[in-house]
C-alpha cells in the first residue's frame, strides 16, 4: 500500500461517504438511537473523574468544566431527541453526520484536554483513574459511534493519540504499559469495528435489494402480464380506495363491469393465441375509450370500469353504450376479421349500492341481466332490479328449506311424430309447490337453485320420481328428463344420477338427458366427460334450447349428441316471420347434415305447425299438441285414436 492510498484510504474512513443514501438514512438511524447512551456514558464517567479530583484540583476544573460538558451534551441529546421519529432525506442525514463528525472533533480534544489538565493535581490513584477514564470512555463511545464509522475513527485516532502520546511521555512503566495496553485494545476493537460497519452495509444494500425486488413484485402482482391493464387484486384495492374517497366526499361512484359476447368462439375457432391477442386488442380499446376513468381485467374476457366522476343515471348508461360500442366495431387479425361485443353491467354507489360487495354483486346482476336482454349493450341495476334480488332471495331461503321429497312432483309434455300423429315420448318437466309461495317457475328456481349450488338436491328426488312413472309406460315411448351444468361438473354429481338410473329399473337406453349449451360454458372438458359416460351408459344426449347458447359448432361437434332441440323463441309466428322461418329452416338442415334429430319446442298454433311440416320438421313438442301432463292425465292422452291439434289448458 503507497503512502498517498494510505492516506485516501484514511481520509476515506474519515469522511462520511454520501453515494447510498439509503446507507446515509440506516446510519443517522442507529446513530439517534445510540447517541444518548454515548452522552450517558461520558457524562458519568467525567463526573465520576471529576469528584475523585475534587479535593486535589480547583473547582473551575472539577465542577465548572463538567458542567459545562454537561449543559452542552443534554444540549445535544435534547436536539436529537426531538428530532428522533422524523425519517430524514438523505441530504439531511448527510448534513446531520458531517455535524457529528466535526462535533466527534470537538468533543474529543475538549474531554482529552481536560483529562490531562487534571493529570498533575492528585496522586498517583487520581492519576491512575484519568488513564482509566479516557481508556474506558473512548471505548465505550467507539462503541456507541459504530455505525458512525468516520466519527468512530476520529474519535480513536484523537483520543487515543494524545493518550499514547502523553503516557509515553510520562515515562512511567505503568503508564507506558497501559497506553501501549489501550493502543492494542483500541486497534483490535477498530478491526471488528471495521468488520460490523461492512456487514451493516451489506445489510442496508441487501435491504435495498429487497425492497426493490418486492416493489418489482408488488408491480407484477397488480398488473395482468397479458394485456398490461392492472388485474383483479388491484381492481379491489382500487374500488375500496375510490369507494372510501367517495364516502368521505359525498360523490358518486360508479362501477361497469364487462363480458365480451361471443369471444369463446373466436378463441375455439382461431385458436388461444388469436383469442389472447384479441384480448390485448379490446384492453388497448376499452383504456383509449375512457378519461377519467379506469379499466381493469379481472380475468379472462371480464373486464371491469371505475368512474369517479359520474354523469346522472341517463348520460351514464347512454357512455357505457358508447363503450360497448366502440369494442364492438371488427378487430381485424392476420387470421380474418373478428366480431365480438361487450355486455355491460352497471351499479353506481350510493344509489342502490352502498358497499364494495353490494357495487360488486349488484354490477354483476346488471350484467346477467345485459347479456339476457342487452347483448352488447349496458344495462343499470335499477330498483326493479333490487326488487328480484328480494324475491329471489326469499325463495333461495324457502328452497334450501322446503320438504323437496313432498312439495316437488313432475309433469309430462308429449313429444310428437307430426307425420304419423304418434306420441314418440315425453319430457319430464320439474314443478314445485311451497306452502308459503304457491307454485313457482321452474325456470326460475332451477336458475336460483344452479347460482346458490343445490341443483343437485332438486335433480335426484325429480329423477327418481320421472323414473317410477317413466317404467309404467309402454317400452316403444322415450323418455326426456332436463339436467343443469351443475348435475355435470362434477363426477361425483354423476356418478349419483348413474346410480338412480341404474336403480329404477328404466332401460337407459329409452332415456334422452336434456342438456343446455351455457352447461358447457363453465367447464367444457368436465362437462365433456361427463355427457360421454352417460352416453357409454345407453342415454341419448339432447342439446336443449339450440340457437340461443351462442356455442360455436365445433365445439358442438366434439359432444356426443344425438338430438337437438329448437329453441322456442324461433318458433313463436313461425309463418309470418321470415327470420324466424329462415333461422328454423337452416336448424333442421344442420341437424340433419350432423345425422341428429331434431324437436322443435314450444309449437303453439297449427299455423306454425303447418310451416314446420313444410320445412320437414318431424318431432314437434307443444301446447299445439298438449301442456305438459299430469302423470295421471298421460295414460289417457295416449289412448286418443288421433291427436287433436287443439290447446288445452296448461299445468
Ligand atoms: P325447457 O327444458 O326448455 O322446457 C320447455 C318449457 O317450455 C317448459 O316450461 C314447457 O312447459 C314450456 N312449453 C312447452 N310447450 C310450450 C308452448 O307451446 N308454448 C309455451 N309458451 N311454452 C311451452 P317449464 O315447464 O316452465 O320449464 C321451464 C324450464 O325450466 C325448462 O325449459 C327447463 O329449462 C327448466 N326445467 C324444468 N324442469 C326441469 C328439471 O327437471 N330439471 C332441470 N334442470 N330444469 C328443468
Ligand atoms: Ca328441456
Ligand atoms: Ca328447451
Amino acid at each position: 500500500m503507497t503512502i498517498l492510498s494510505a492516506r485516501q484510504k484514511l481520509q476515506h474512513f474519515m469522511s462520511v461517504q454520501s453515494e447510498n443514501s439509503d446507507l446515509l438514512k440506516a446510519q443517522y438511524r442507529a446513530f439517534t438511537r445510540q447517541m444518548p447512551m454515548m452522552y450517558f456514558i461520558l457524562l458519568s464517567s467525567t463526573w465520576a473523574l471529576a469528584i475523585t479530583h475534587m479535593q486535589f484540583a480547583p473547582l473551575w476544573l472539577t465542577v465548572a468544566m463538567p458542567a459545562l460538558f454537561t449543559a452542552g451534551c443534554m444540549l445535544r441529546v435534547m436536539f436529537w431527541w426531538r428530532t428522533r421519529g422524523i425519517d430524514p432525506k438523505p441530504d439531511v442525514a448527510h448534513a446531520a453526520l458531517v455535524r457529528a463528525n466535526r462535533l466527534a472533533i470537538g468533543i474529543a480534544t475538549i474531554f482529552t484536554a481536560w483529562s490531562f489538565l487534571l493529570v498533575p493535581y492528585g496522586n498517583a490513584y487520581t492519576q491512575s483513574h484519568v488513564a482509566f477514564y479516557m481508556a474506558i470512555t473512548v471505548i465505550s463511545c467507539i462503541f456507541c459511534l459504530m455505525y458512525v464509522r468516520s466519527a468512530a475513527f476520529i474519535v480513536a485516532l484523537i483520543v487515543n493519540g494524545a493518550f499514547v502520546v502523553f503516557f509515553v511521555a510520562s515515562k512511567q512503566p505503568t503508564f507506558i504499559a497501559i497506553a501501549i495496553n489501550v493502543l492494542l485494545v483500541c486497534a483490535g476493537m477498530m478491526s471488528i469495528l471495521m468488520t460490523n460497519y461492512r456487514n451493516f452495509e451489506r445489510m442496508v444494500v441487501s435491504q435495498q435489494r429487497t425492497q426493490a425486488l418486492s416493489n418489482e413484485n408488488l408491480q407484477l402482482a397488480n398488473i395482468d402480464s397479458l394485456t398490461d391493464l392492472p388485474n383483479r387484486r388491484a381492481f379491489f384495492a382500487h374500488l375500496e380506495a375510490e369507494l372510501e374517497k367517495a364516502k368521505v366526499e359525498g360523490t358518486r361512484l360508479a362501477l361497469g363491469v364487462i363480458d365480451l359476447d361471443g369471444f369463446k368462439p373466436v378463441n375455439d375457432l382461431y385458436g388461444h393465441s388469436v383469442g389472447d391477442r384479441l384480448l390485448v386488442k379490446v384492453s388497448s380499446r376499452l383504456a383509449t375509450a375512457l378519461k377519467a376513468s379506469r379499466a381493469f381485467r379481472l380475468g379472462g374476457d371480464e373486464f371491469a370500469i371505475v368512474a369517479p366522476i359520474v354523469p346522472e343515471d341517463e348520460q351514464l348508461v347512454a357512455n357505457a353504450n358508447a363503450i360497448s360500442e366502440q369494442l364492438r366495431a371488427p378487430y381485424h387479425m392476420p387470421e380474418g376479421t373478428v366480431h365480438v361485443s361487450a355486455s355491460m353491467g352497471i351499479a353506481v354507489f350510493p344509489n342502490l349500492a352502498s358497499t364494495l360487495e353490494q357495487l360488486f354483486d349488484r354490477a354483476d346482476y346488471a350484467l346477467y341481466h345485459a347479456k339476457k336482454t342487452r347483448r352488447g349493450g349496458a344495462v343499470l341495476f335499477d330498483a326493479e332490479h333490487e326488487k328480484q334480488i328480494n324475491i329471489e332471495a326469499r325463495i333461495e331461503h324457502l328452497l334450501k328449506q322446503a320438504d323437496l321429497e313432498n312439495e316437488l312432483s313432475v309433469v309430462f309434455q308429449p313429444i310428437v311424430d307430426v307425420c304419423c300423429q304418434k306420441t314418440v315420448g315425453f319430457e319430464a318437466l320439474a314443478r314445485w309447490s311451497n306452502p308459503t309461495l304457491g307454485h313457482v317457475s321452474p325456470a326460475q328456481f332451477f336458475s336460483i337453485a344452479e347460482r346458490a349450488g343445490i341443483v343437485g338436491s332438486l335433480t335426484r328426488p325429480l329423477l327418481k320420481k320421472a323414473l317410477a312413472c317413466a317404467l309404467k309406460w309402454e317400452e316403444h315411448l322415450r323418455f326426456s328428463f332436463n339436467l343443469s351444468a351443475h348435475d355435470l361438473n362434477s363426477c361425483e354429481g354423476v356418478l349419483s344420477l348413474i346410480g338412480i338410473i341404474e336403480n329404477s329399473g328404466f332401460d337407459a337406453r329409452r332415456l334422452d338427458l336434456e342438456i343446455t349449451e351455457t352447461a358447457f360454458a363453465h367447464d367444457f372438458e368436465q362437462v365433456k366427460q361427463s355427457v360421454e359416460v352417460l352416453r357409454r351408459l345407453g342415454c341419448g344426449i339432447s342439446l336443449d334450447d339450440f340457437g340461443t347458447g351462442y356455442s360455436s359448432l365445433t365445439r358442438l361437434h366434439a359432444l356426443p349428441l344425438t338430438k337437438i332441440k329448437v329453441d322456442r323463441s324461433f318458433v313463436t309466428g313461425l309463418h309470418e316471420r321470415p327470420a324466424s322461418y329462415k333461422i328454423v329452416k337452416s336448424l333442421l338442415t344442420l341437424s340433419r347434415d350432423m345425422g341428429l334429430e331434431c324437436v322443435v319446442e314450444g309449437v303453439e298454433t297449427p299455423e306454425e305447425l303447418a310451416a314446420l311440416a313444410g320445412l320437414g320438421g318431424t318431432l314437434v313438442q307443444g301446447y299445439v299438441y298438449s301442456p305438459p301432463l299430469r302423470e295421471e292425465d298421460v295414460g289417457e292422452f295416449l289412448s286418443r285414436k288421433s291427436i287433436d291439434i287443439a290447446v288445452t289448458g296448461h299445468q
